[in-house]
């Protein structure tokens, strides 16, 4: 018999933390938990598993799922001393989804489970409390009529703003019991209205009817999306949690929180969370009522701190945070309930948080030895530095400041002001900068928010929604901020007096929370202690090399500033395009005289020479590989007016002769037309003329320094041996040549790029006259795919979606295509040349995924654009640590 189902609590803890594939994240954290001591209301898990077999049977049940259900719920009635449906004395439960991973974009809960028109009385009668009884009765119509049945939350909220204005009254706790009743009936109502159903007043049927709409919420719209934007296998399903109802709102010696065991967003050791007296579980997040903070440091003038207010809870929260600290070895976010000042625990996981955050818990967890140096690393996921390298608000910048709300995602944005997901994607998809606004966000306003620079709302804590998404993606947010009206029928939004429409420009400051007016000036972000050690850490256990892709003085800076061990691809294409050097290169394309052509190739020769010096300098010893030209000729032509007048008068043409030699030089498929190495090949005084410019400046540069500068030139898109040793040997007369002239010596390098499915699996034949080989992953990905790298845009999102490929392979490495192709260069070029040495300069080489990949593989170093490098650091890292593990499992 399969074990669909495990119960926790009251000393039967039939799961662990380690089995949260089966039972999902809530589920198998509720299990250990209650084996840890901790006060759990008892409950059961119903498996992943059911899940996977729901979909794999037509949406059907195994069929002893039912017995084992009726079992656990006879263990939780036994344990509380209740009965599911008794009008007496009524157990009711929780109903909540549970995944693997905590995934926003399900149904969440359903809470009271099991009233109706009977148990409710019983609940009155058991708790003394009519009132109370009867508002969670109306909570539950409430929950159950939207999460399961389906009807618009807003149509509830509608009749209890009518009612509650009719009654004169602001707050919910002011409502009697009578008047609950009247609200209930009326919830009644607006679900048959809308479904054309009762509302079940049958408890095994509303069980029954919440398990199904979790199993059914996994394949939800909001839950696709969700998982596709966190790589979420369908695959994993959902775990359901049943569990014995713990009462938050029976009045003020009752409440409900959610905390974090240290600072979500700095990562301070302090106890952050929010609290609500006399509430259930979703009035914490819901925004209706202001939540108040748990400790008396963390609160404001006219806050109520469960420090004050609930004491002995506070105190027995305290030691319950300790305790799962050392038990977990991580930072958690727990939701409890006070009943009656006892306290109960409802959930725990790792908590969210931002990368500073995630940083400091790491370093600290590390140095208080509750972690080692090798979890540290591999607790900061690596792309989340990204985050870290955000700039920040120019301190000297003017500004007109708004508002101010929560800080609740840290970095500084500004964009345009849009109030819909959908306007929001629209425009970033155009190239504009958008700051999406809303009163508060849900989960379908992620693809907004994912799109969006930052997120501002006007509702809502720092554990609502738009806070925990915008954080876990890396996005600028600043939450709740009250005094933020938004009119989504005018889209406008005013704010203390300021009009702000659609398409205006704001800035949000998430790490104080405040909000600009316009566009403010930002700096580049300042690097902690904090992160310096962890580079350290990464640095003394990574195999991989990390250099960056750079061409530019500024990005070698940046790279260098970064722990960049090198450049590994220069691309000297892109130092053509300077309005002072362009012309030249036009004349150098389209000159038929020879003497012309080698003036305008003498001129170039001195800006590439002084670009070079100026990279040589600034790497000051480090390796620097430098690409040949690459693009296909015809990018550089002239094409407006102007230009054809400039170049036919610098060359004594016509423009129509101008016009006619640009034409004959288009080309109908360039990207596989006359560029790279074949260019170098027809017209060899332009490489001739780099490989000079990259001698001097290297002979002069090492004069000045006296360090030894070992230039790398790099020849591009080769795909066949002869094009390599034609090309090396061209390349090494010009050598010869400088060295001659200047009486000088230098060592030097000469490779290629292997960026062609060809030079791939001819790799051992090209290696004979390479020193080094770089994977230009980019091409050969478009190569071997045959997609284009400029056109696939406009499809490639639909392959991802509709699961025809995993990823977009442009970002991520396609392991079993490109990846073989890789792992062949590899193995053939090194049994050729043993000596070869390997690196990677496509954009993968920032990607964590792939540089897990080109560890494996054994490739010396990746190269990645300046800001990627601390990422590359850190994931060279997290592969090494994970090898070693498989290595040591094996
Ligand atoms: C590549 O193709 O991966 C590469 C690095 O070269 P480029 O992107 O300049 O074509
Ligand atoms: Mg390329």
């Amino acid at each position: 018999m399969t074990k669909w189902v495990y119960s926790f609590g009251n000393g039967l803890n039939e799961g662990r933390a380690e089995m949260r594939n089966l039972l999902g994240g809530k589920g198998a954290n509720l299990a250990e938990m209650a084996s840890i001591g901790l006060p759990v209301p008892p409950g059961f898990t119903i498996t992943t598993e059911v899940c996977s077999a729901f979909y794999d049977n037509g949406r059907k049940y195994p069929e002893d799922l039912r017995a084992q259900v009726d079992a656990a719920m006879q263990r939780i009635e036994g344990a509380m001393g209740l009965r599911f449906g008794d009008a007496d004395a009524p157990l009711l439960v929780s109903v909540r989804s549970g995944a693997r991973v905590s995934m926003p974009g399900m149904m969440d809960t359903v809470l009271n489970l099991g009233l109706n028109d009977e148990t409710v009385q019983g609940l009155a009668r058991s708790s003394g409390d009519e009132r109370f009884a009867w508002d969670s009765y109306r909570r539950f119509v409430q929950m159950y009529g939207s999460v399961v049945m389906g009807v618009a939350h807003h149509h509830f909220e509608d009749v209890l703003d009518q009612f509650k204005r009719t009654l004169g009254v602001i707050d919910d706790t002011a409502i009697t019991a009578a008047q609950w009743r009247e609200v209930v009936k009326a919830y009644h109502e607006i679900i048959h209205e809308h479904t054309g159903q009762e509302f079940p007043s049958d408890p095994q049927a509303q069980l029954w009817g919440a398990i199904g709409a979790v199993f059914g919420s996994w394949m939800n719209p909001r839950a696709n999306t969700y998982r596709r934007l966190h790589d979420i296998p369908a695959s994993w399903g959902t775990a359901v949690n049943v569990q014995s109802m713990v009462f938050g709102n029976m009045g003020d010696d009752c409440a409900t929180g959610v905390c974090f065991t240290r600072d979500p967003s700095t990562g301070e050791d302090v106890f952050y969370g929010e609290y609500l007296v006399n509430a259930q579980g979703e009035d914490v997040v819901a925004g209706i009522r202001t939540p108040q903070p748990m400790s008396r440091a963390r609160a404001e003038e006219g806050q109520h701190p469960m420090e004050m207010v609930l004491p002995d809870a506070y105190a027995e929260l305290l030691r319950v945070r300790a305790l799962l600290e050392r038990h977990y070895r991580d930072m958690q976010d727990i939701e409890f309930t006070v009943q009656r000042n006892v306290l109960y625990l409802l959930q725990t996981r790792n908590g969210k948080r931002t990368a500073a955050a995630a940083l400091k818990i790491a370093i600290d967890m590390a140095r208080e030895g509750l972690i080692s140096k090798e979890d540290a690393i591999c607790r900061v996921p690596a792309t989340s530095l990204d985050q870290l390298l955000h700039p920040a608000l120019d301190p000297k910048a003017d500004r007109v400041q708004l508002t101010r709300g929560l800080p609740a995602s840290p970095g500084a944005a500004s964009g345009a002001v849009v109030f819909t997901a959908e306007e929001c994607e629209a425009r970033a998809a155009r190239g504009e900068d958008v700051i999406l606004v809303r009163v508060e966000t849900s989960p379908e306003d992620v693809h907004g928010m994912h799109a969006a620079r930052g997120v501002l709302t006007a509702r809502g804590g720092m554990t609502s929604h738009a806070a925990v998404v915008a954080r876990g993606m890396g996005r600028v947010c600043v939450a709740g901020a009250g005094s933020v009206h938004i009119d989504y029928a005018t889209m406008v939004m005013t704010i203390d007096g300021h009009s702000i429409a659609e398409g205006d420009w704001i800035t949000l400051d998430g790490s104080t929370g405040a909000v600009y007016l316009g566009r403010v000036a930002t700096i580049p972000p300042i690097l902690s202690d904090d992160f310096n050690t962890l580079m350290g850490w990464a640095d003394s256990i990574r195999r991989l090399g990390v250099r960056a892709n750079a061409e530019t003085p500024d990005d070698a800076k940046t790279a260098c500033r970064f722990g960049a061990e090198g450049i590994g691809l220069a691309r000297t294409e892109h130092m053509f395009f300077g309005p002072d050097r362009i012309g030249h290169v036009r004349q150098m394309i389209i000159a038929d005289e020879e003497t012309v052509r080698q003036r305008a190739i003498n001129a170039l020769l001195v800006f590439q020479r002084d670009d070079f010096v100026s990279i040589f300098r600034i790497m000051a010893g480090l390796p620097v590989t430098v690409r040949l030209l690459d693009p296909p000729l015809h990018e550089f032509l002239p094409h407006a007016e102007a230009e054809l007048a400039e170049v036919a008068t610098a060359l004594g043409k016509t423009v129509e002769e101008i016009r006619a030699r640009c034409a004959s030089l288009a080309e109908a498929n360039p990207m596989l037309g006359h560029r790279g190495c074949r260019l170098g090949l027809t017209n060899p005084e332009i490489y001739a003329m780099q490989v000079r410019a990259i001698i001097e400046a290297a002979l002069q540069v090492s004069d000045e320094t006296g360090k030894g500068i070992v230039p790398e030139i790099m020849i591009p898109l080769v795909a066949t041996r002869a094009e390599l040793e034609v090309a090396r040997r061209a390349a090494e007369a010009e050598i010869s040549a400088v060295l001659q002239e200047r009486g000088a010596a230098l060592d030097y390098r000469i490779g290629t790029m292997i960026e062609l499915p060809r030079a791939a699996i001819q790799a051992g034949e090209i290696a004979h006259h390479a020193d080094f080989f770089s994977f230009g992953t980019n091409d050969l990905t478009q190569t071997t795919f045959g997609l284009s790298r400029d056109d696939a845009g406009s499809f490639l999102p639909f392959y991802v979606d509709h699961g025809l490929l995993p990823k977009d392979p442009f970002v991520s490495i396609d392991r079993e295509g490109v990846g073989a192709l890789v792992r062949m260069g590899v193995e053939r070029g090194r049994a050729a040349h043993p000596g070869l040495k390997l690196g990677i300069c496509g954009e993968h080489g920032g990607d964590p995924d792939s540089i897990a990949f080109f560890d494996e593989v054994g490739l010396d170093y990746v190269s990645c654009s300046p800001f990627r490098v601390p990422v590359a650091r850190l994931a060279a890292a997290q592969a090494a640590l994970a090898h070693r593990k498989e290595n040591a499992s094996a």
